[in-house]
Parts: C-alpha cells; structure tokens; sequence
C-alpha cells in the first residue's frame, strides 16, 4: 500500500494459516481486510465464530495515520459537539482524515431523525480518546486514536462483562445504520461483540 508521502506498506507478510488469535495479534493488511463488513439491518446475525469484520487491525496503519503516541494524537483531537440536546456533551475526536467533521454528521442526523424513544440508548457517552491498550492485550484500542465513541454502557452488552460467548444486543438498528452511513462500523457486528463501540473505519465501508 502507498501513502501519499511515499510511505510504503507491505500488504501480505506471507505468513499462512494464521489462527484468528494470531491475525488479531500479528495481522498484516490483508488479514485487517479479509473479513467484509455488511452494512445495514440485514447483516448475519448473530456473528459467526471469530467473524468480526475491523478487529483485526494493522497497527501501523493507525500509529501512521492518526498518531503514534499519545502527544501525537493529543495534537489532532478537536472538539465535537455530540448531540447537543440529547447527551449535551463536548467529546475530543481526531481531525485527522475528517473523523470528527464525520461524527458531527452522525450527532446531527440523530438529532435530526430518532425519536425520543432512542434518546436512552445515546444521552450519555462512555468516552472516545483514550491511550490505552485493549484490556487483555497488548494492542492499542481504536480510542488510542480518537477515531471511536462507546455510547451508554446502560443498555450495552461487551463479551468480556458477560463471560459467556452468547451475541447479546439491544441497541437498536436506525442508530447504527446513521453510523454506518457516515463512515463508522460498530462492534455489535463482532462475534466478540462490543455494542456500546463505534469506530471510524471507512476503508471496510467502502462500496
Ligand atoms: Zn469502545
């Protein structure tokens, strides 16, 4: 793959027969891509085993776009107003490849469009820059990034909170489908299913 400044990355290391564990700890490119994500209600639910399209994720991808420290991202954060009247809130996003200007459109059209029915689900926020790694490993979260929002932890269902692999969901589709339309993939999707997560990713949105 080639960057605009001449960066280059390899887009296949080569290596075969990677187990999932493997390509979610050692991905290339190729892996980060393999597995398609379908937009929309009408996706294949729930997940199949280890069918989690955008958890696998090469990090240079993100260090070399967003940022490879903490400082460094710190430097391309702006503020988002995420929706005003329903949360209220200021949230820092990455201005970096139009992340932010993207999560004011989905504030917007929620705001817009989702009855107060929906508002439950979305008046508080459980945060989006934060440098840290995945519980449980040594990989960065996409919050390292400033590129992903968690939405109410209330009506949220994370598989590490459950113990068991039992796809659990109640967030509903109209408030995916705005992410979705605007560049985010959500971790509802995921046979380690995460449904308060919404991550920038618009290079597997890609029609
Ligand atoms: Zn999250």
């Amino acid at each position: 793959m080639y960057w605009k400044d001449g960066t280059k990355m390899q887009w296949d290391d080569g290596i075969q027969n990677k187990t999932h564990d493997e390509k979610l700890d050692n991905p290339d490119l190729e892996d980060m891509m393999s597995q398609k994500y379908v937009k929309g209600s009408n996706w294949d639910s729930p997940p199949a085993e280890n069918f989690e399209p955008g958890r696998i994720r090469y990090e240079p991808f993100f260090t070399k776009m967003y940022g490879s420290s903490s400082g460094e991202v710190q430097r391309s954060l702006v503020s988002v107003s995420w929706l005003p009247s329903i949360c209220g809130c200021t949230v820092q996003f990455n201005n970096i490849n139009g992340a932010a200007a993207q999560l004011q459109k989905v504030s917007d059209e929620i705001e817009a469009s989702l009855g107060k029915e929906f508002h439950k689900y979305i008046n508080k926020t459980a945060g989006t820059f934060n440098w840290r790694k995945i519980a449980g490993t040594n990989r960065l979260s996409t919050h390292a990034f400033g590129t992903s929002i968690d939405i109410n932890t209330k009506y949220s269902n994370y598989w590490q909170w459950d113990g068991n692999m039992v796809w659990k969901n109640q967030i509903p589709m109209e408030i995916v489908e705005i992410f979705e339309k605007h560049g985010f993939i959500w971790g509802g999707k995921w046979y380690h299913y995460d449904t308060m997560h919404f991550e920038y990713r618009p290079e597997l949105l890609v029609d």
